[in-house]
């Protein structure tokens, strides 16, 4: 029905062409998205929004993840502002708190019962956008009131939803339903329709054909992957159109791409069924940190983390061997890689609790205690060439030509050619004494191109944990603590952890974990949690109601830690990947044991409901 929806109508806000649009369009566009569950539904409406602010107010404001803008909104902050805001005290905005279930809903109804004697003045997208990037901005001493006074002007200034939106953005947590897959085909299908006929006023009746939208849809999405900027890809289209759209977006060192992900697999039998017909190349799975390092023209070099952090600070010696590593000829390249901790004299692997004490920022070269070495496995780009579209074959002999590796420093990622079991698993019995996780085993030739933040079959992960365990450890977030008994008094003694649900954009209890902390680590915890507890479930914890099954605490989600567990099984009492393997019943896992805290993921990369779903119908058929 894109023909038949107009949102500035339906929505029932206007504004002049060229004007900044109002943000209550979009807050009201929001709501609407709420109302509905269904993706195809949602695209159209966010499809319909994206065309009208296209067709009026052409403009994008959306800051990439890697320019690493951050809010730093916690739920104390949030309700202060919001008892500031609405002139009434925190007791009172707490207890509405607990009736509504939403902070925005307590601003909403309680301002729409209080006279004005000014008029708020209506805020536009660019207003909010501003004033978020100032509140990410605050730092320093007074910062907490800073950040509060700006909150309540927002707040002093919305109408009618925006109070609701507003807050849940400070949360960075929309919970309407809406994925970022969602938003960039709607995207896809914006430009593809106001170009070809809305602004050229042709008839859209006849011509809305849903694989056209399909393929324009995923256009965008591929060029997202390659070129995380909303802004660039809007002005690129903008400029040359839709269609020219994946040539003119380029694979440009200095902006990660998402890095290829893999699937893990219970075995070397199982990954040669996946992989039967293919050639393969089976290397070292090394235990450390995924470096993508981005040389540009200019000689700079950028350290890129698994979730595109930029964290070239932590590496000042990575940033001055990685250059003399490559040949005379290179003069830009992107590598994927894996920096791991290793002993300078003997050159052998250490651990990555040895890499996880390395600071993390301002580091100097002269202090630095951990040595690393880095293992590069992949070549994105050469010499103003992307080479995503190669495959791995091709862009490992280009990574073998282009550099020279340097003993302890840089080095090619150790890697066997061959598809035969026992070769395989001798190859893997090795990996494991070396001290790695075990082996990586990929396409070589067919379907072999990098596929940005992808898990498909072309990358496996046969690592050492599913001899006793589970293929795979999983990253849960710890929501709830439970407050520690005998030897741990004083702190909490466990957690009660969840998975996420991107599509819902919400946490869902997992499993109550107090096994694998050492006595520091819990020491360690508590403190890290002070300022991270909260009075009640955030509304996107999907948690059971049944008190008695209730932790002591709330937290904040605020860090992803890596667990390992005997199985997984059917449970009444959690909410993981509810309702797909069963219809009332989540999954959870037992015997849950905590392996280490991952810096590099955020709570939103946690191990989400359809890998948790995965791993349980992996393990029944293992059965
Ligand atoms: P995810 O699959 O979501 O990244 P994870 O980080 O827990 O989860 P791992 O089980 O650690 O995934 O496996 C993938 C990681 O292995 C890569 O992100 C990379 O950091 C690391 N790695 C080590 N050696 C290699 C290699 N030779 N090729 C590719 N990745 C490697």
């Amino acid at each position: 029905h894109y023909e038949d929806y107009h949102p500035t109508k339906q929505l029932s806000v206007n504004w002049k062409n060229g004007q900044n649009v109002p943000f209550l369009f979009l807050a009201k566009a929001f709501q609407e998205i709420e109302q509905y569950s269904g993706r195809i539904k949602t695209t159209e409406i966010l499809g319909n929004c994206f065309r009208s602010i296209l067709a009026k107010s052409p403009q994008s404001l959306i800051s990439p993840d890697y320019f690493g803008i951050e809010l730093g909104i916690g739920e104390q902050i949030l309700q202060k502002a919001v008892s500031k805001s609405i002139g009434r005290n925190l007791n009172f905005v707490r207890k509405e708190y607990d009736k509504k279930g939403d902070l925005g809903l307590v601003v909403q109804a309680t301002r729409s019962n209080q006279m004005f004697l000014v008029r708020p003045r209506p805020l536009t997208i660019n207003d909010v956008f501003s004033k978020l990037h100032k509140i990410a901005e605050c730092h320093g001493s007074n910062s907490q009131e800073k950040k509060i006074s700006m909150i309540v002007s927002l707040l002093v200034n919305s109408r009618e939803c925006e109070s609701k939106f507003i807050i849940r953005i400070l949360q960075t947590k929309l919970r309407i339903g809406l994925a970022e897959t969602t938003v960039l085909i709607a995207l896809g299908h914006a430009l593809y329709l106001n170009e070809k006929y809305y602004q050229k006023k042709k008839n859209l009746k006849r011509k809305i054909n849903s694989e056209i939208l399909d393929k324009y849809g995923t256009t965008v999405k591929k060029n997202y992957h390659k070129y995380p900027n909303y802004d660039m890809l809007f002005e690129l289209a903008q400029k040359y159109g839709i269609d020219n759209l994946t040539e003119k977006t380029k694979f440009t060192p200095g902006i990660p791409v998402k890095p290829m992900l893999a699937k893990p697999t219970t075995g070397v039998k199982e990954v040669l069924d996946r992989l039967e017909g293919y050639q393969l190349i089976c290397e070292y799975k090394y235990d450390g940190e995924r470096a993508q390092i981005h040389f540009l023209e200019n000689g700079d070099l950028k350290v890129f983390s698994r979730n595109s952090e930029d964290i070239t600070q932590k590496y000042p010696d990575l940033v001055k061997f990685i250059p003399n590593s490559r040949k005379d000829s290179v003069t830009s390249f992107v590598l994927d890689s894996e920096c791991v901790a290793i002993d300078p004299k003997t050159g052998n692997l250490r651990p990555f609790q040895v890499l996880s004490t390395r600071a993390k920022k301002d580091v100097q070269i002269e202090d630095i205690s951990v040595d690393v070495c880095l293992f590069a496995f992949d070549l994105m780009y050469l010499n103003g060439e992307s080479l995503l579209d190669k495959s791995l074959e091709y862009r490992r002999k280009k990574l073998y030509e282009s550099f020279n590796e340097i003993e302890n420093k840089f080095t090619f990622a150790k890697g066997m050619q061959t598809k035969d079991l026992t070769e395989i698993g001798t190859f893997f019995k090795k990996a494991l004494e070396a001290g790695t996780e075990g082996l990586m085993v990929k396409r070589l030739d067919k379907d072999a191109y990098y596929q940005p933040s992808k898990r498909t079959f072309s990358w496996l992960k046969l690592k050492k944990d599913y001899l006793k365990e589970l293929s795979d450890t999983l990253d849960l977030v710890p929501i709830g603590a439970y407050i520690g008994r005998g030897k741990r008094t004083g702190g909490y003694g466990g957690y009660l952890l969840a998975c996420y649900d991107e599509d819902s954009e919400v946490y869902q209890a997992i499993c109550k974990i107090g096994t694998g902390f050492s006595d520091e680590n819990l020491e360690k915890f508590t403190k890290f949690f002070e300022s991270k507890t909260i009075s009640r479930p955030l509304p996107y914890y999907q948690v059971s109601t049944d008190l008695s099954k209730q932790p002591d605490i709330w937290l904040e989600p605020a860090v992803v830690w890596e667990v390992s567990a005997a199985d997984l099984s059917l449970s009444p009492n959690y909410y993981a990947a509810y309702g797909l393997a069963h219809p009332k019943q989540g999954i959870s896992l037992r015997f849950p044991r905590f392996k280490r805290v991952r810096d590099d993921k955020d709570p939103e990369d946690a191990t989400n409901s359809d890998q948790v779903l995965e791993f349980f119908e992996k393990q029944t058929l293992h059965k």
